[in-house]
């Protein structure tokens, strides 16, 4: 039987995009930043890179970062066909973030019927934020996604407890839903030139029903700024590449294993084991150490589970098979 509890306080820090933005930007220095500038291409030499822009002018630099996104130009470049595609099996996404101070319950990930996961979390400054994501959606979009995520909502709920997740769909203002088709980068034969190098999803955006892709972007960053901090340009993009690929190729293990999981208990498990395997390897990760209180810190992982609400302490896991187990080795 599992055990079921209510979830621990999670420490989390919540702010939206653009929040982020400005802070990362005083942080590193505004006067420095352009924006609504364009890469189209790039050249490389073993002296440096020129990078080009839209609108026909260029500009030289020691080493050009592609953190460009999921269509990245510089990915294309570096390693041409190498296009991003929609997720096989089919994939949506339905999301807002809008003013709400009502009551949103533990706001914890919910595992329901049918493949359709979501959640409803109070997010930053008097707002909450939802999302239902369903895996195996391939039919066309319709004029409202609105009314699509009202249609997944019931997946979500045992309809005995109060619905507050259908409560904010409806509170949501129509035109501010976000729908996505899920799209994945497919596996990429190397992340660096001589002085191009790719961070965060232009070289690993994937499924996100893991959670996953910005928290490795985050951690390209960091392993990348410690790396230039102590080698030239060259070794350093070559051990950042050594360093991120295997580390990508681990998460992507896991992802995988998710993504195929047959029943939601099977899905908690795999996510579950995902989890430990993040908080064992983050102690032997510099890119993920984070000291007291961090994640690497965290002894107790709390996940929801079917569509009851209720919620389950992954104690006595059933293991991966062993294949997965060998290819999702710790560092
Ligand atoms: C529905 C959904 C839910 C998700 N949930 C999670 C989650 O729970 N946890 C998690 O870790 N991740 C999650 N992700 C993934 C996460 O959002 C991405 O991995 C992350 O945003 C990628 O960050 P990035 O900086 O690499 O790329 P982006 O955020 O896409 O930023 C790329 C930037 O490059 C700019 N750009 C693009 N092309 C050019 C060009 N040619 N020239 C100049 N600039 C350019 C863009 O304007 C943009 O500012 C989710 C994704 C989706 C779609």
């Amino acid at each position: 039987m599992p055990n079921w509890r209510r979830p621990q306080c999670r420490r989390a820090a919540r702010c939206t995009r653009p929040r982020l933005g400005a802070l990362l930007a005083s942080a590193g220095g505004a006067s420095d930043l352009r924006t609504s500038k364009e890469v189209v291409d790039y050249t490389e030499d073993s002296a440096g890179v020129t990078v080009h822009y839209t609108a026909g002018d260029r500009e030289r630099a020691d080493l050009l970062v592609g953190a460009d996104g999921l269509n990245s130009r510089v990915r294309t470049t570096l390693v041409p066909g190498t296009e991003s595609h929609y997720y096989a099996q089919g994939h949506r996404v339905w999301r807002a973030t809008l003013p709400f101070d009502g009551e949103i319950g533990d706001g914890c990930p919910v595992i329901g019927h049918n493949r359709t996961r979501g959640t409803l979390m109070r997010f930053a400054q008097g707002s909450c934020c939802w999302v239902i994501a369903q895996f195996g959606h391939t039919t066309e979009n319709t004029a409202n996604p609105q009314e699509e995520a009202l249609a997944k909502a019931p997946n979500l709920h045992d309809g005995r407890s109060r619905f507050a997740l259908r409560e904010a769909i409806l509170a949501t203002p129509e035109d501010s839903v976000m729908r996505n088709q899920v799209a994945v980068v497919p596996e990429i034969p190397r992340w660096a030139g001589s002085r191009v190098v790719l961070a965060g999803d232009p070289a690993h955006a994937m499924s996100p029903h893991i959670g996953s892709g910005a928290s490795l972007g985050i951690e390209d960053a960091r392993v990348l700024g410690d790396c230039l901090n102590r080698a030239d340009i060259a070794p350093t993009l070559a051990a950042y590449q050594e360093n991120r690929m295997r580390r990508y190729q681990q998460v992507r293990a896991h992802a995988d294993a998710m993504a195929v999981a047959p029943t939601p208990a099977s899905y908690v498990e795999r996510f579950a084991h995902y989890l430990n395997w993040l908080n064992t390897s983050a102690r032997t990760n510099p890119a993920t150490e984070m000291g007291p209180g961090g994640h690497a810190e965290r002894k107790k992982l709390v996940l929801s589970a079917s569509t009851s609400f209720r919620y389950v302490e992954p104690r006595g896991i059933e293991p991966l098979t062993p294949a997965l187990q060998r290819q999702c080795s710790a560092n």
